[in-house]
């Protein structure tokens, strides 16, 4: 099975349209207040709306949430700058559909160049894809929060921008918005490509294409995210830092939340090799388990 990928415009014009002025104006437009502002914005998005809010919370239900917190932590990740929730939720249940299994097309699995998963992820678009396959919950496909902000995620930035503008002046909108989501755009790209390709595995998983990696440091950096192989092998678990060093500023926020009562029944690791999927086993250990196509989501 193929999965090809085309030039996908809009996508790219929002790439550029965020990227170029960034470049263009960010050496004059340098202040330390504008520099605070987009490191607190990128930190709170994309720890609340993207790590915590979509991924650990929305596609792998590691906890459970009321109405309006999911609410909250998917308007968070439309303001991230990747774009539609509902945009990237499809694309990780298309690559954990297709990375589940040990025949992953080229486009999904990572035998190629940074060249090459750059011009696929940044530029590109999968076409032809019968999402109807992909057992997406209709819940989520369906949920009028994450349809809304589809449709919405656009005018919620400019909503973002003018209000930056409007505080802060130009120096805000340039380091607040251009360059915030222009770095948050590339380094999403960009850990994704090293969790796949660079660091070490502590388990594999019998019958995938992928397994992911670690790697300690982008781990720190990506607020958990970088301890890709941890997340492979167990992507029902809220925690995917899996050692007391291998640091998980999501995992942190999961807690928060938890202590705040704002999420509840998390499926955290009692153990080392606790919650760990179908088929996974620690490195040394003995994989000969297929795994249950379906019920095992990672990426
Ligand atoms: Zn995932
Ligand atoms: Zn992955």
């Amino acid at each position: 099975m193929t999965v090809p990928f085309r030039f996908a415009p809009a996508k790219s014009a929002w790439l550029l349209a965020m990227a170029v002025p960034a470049l263009v104006f960010a050496p004059a437009a340098w202040s330390v207040d504008a520099a605070v502002v987009a490191v607190v914005l990128m930190t709170v998005t994309v720890v609340f709306g993207h790590t915590v809010g979509l991924h650990r919370g929305i596609i792998h239900r590691t906890y459970r949430m009321g109405r309006r917190t999911r609410a909250a932590l998917a308007t968070l990740f439309a303001l991230t700058g990747l774009g539609s929730p509902l945009g990237w939720l499809l694309i990780h249940y298309l690559r954990d559909h297709h990375q589940s299994r040990p025949d992953a097309p080229v486009t999904l699995r990572y035998d190629h160049d940074l060249g090459t998963d750059g011009w696929w992820t940044l530029f590109c678009a999968p076409v032809g894809v019968n999402w109807d396959e992909l057992a997406i919950p209709p819940e989520d496909r369906e949920d009028p929060v994450l349809v809304a902000l589809d449709r919405w995620w656009v005018p919620l930035q400019l909503v973002q921008a003018g209000v930056l503008f409007a505080v802060g002046g130009w120096s805000w909108l340039v380091y607040g918005w251009f360059v915030r989501n222009t770095i948050v755009i590339v380094g999403h790209w960009f850990v994704g490509y090293l969790a796949h390709t660079a660091g070490w595995r502590r388990y594999r998983i019998a019958g995938a294409s992928e397994e992911g990696r670690n790697l300690w440091l982008l781990g720190i950096l990506s607020f958990g995210e970088g301890y890709h192989n941890n997340h492979h092998a167990a992507p029902g678990s809220a925690r995917l830092g899996r050692h007391w060093s291998e640091v998980d500023v999501g995992w942190w926020a999961v807690v928060a939340l938890e202590a705040l009562g704002l999420v509840w029944g998390v499926a955290r690791p009692d153990g080392p090799d606790d919650l760990l999927r179908p088929g996974a086993a620690r490195v040394g250990d003995r994989v000969d388990a297929e795994p249950s196509g379906g019920v095992a989501r990672s990426c």
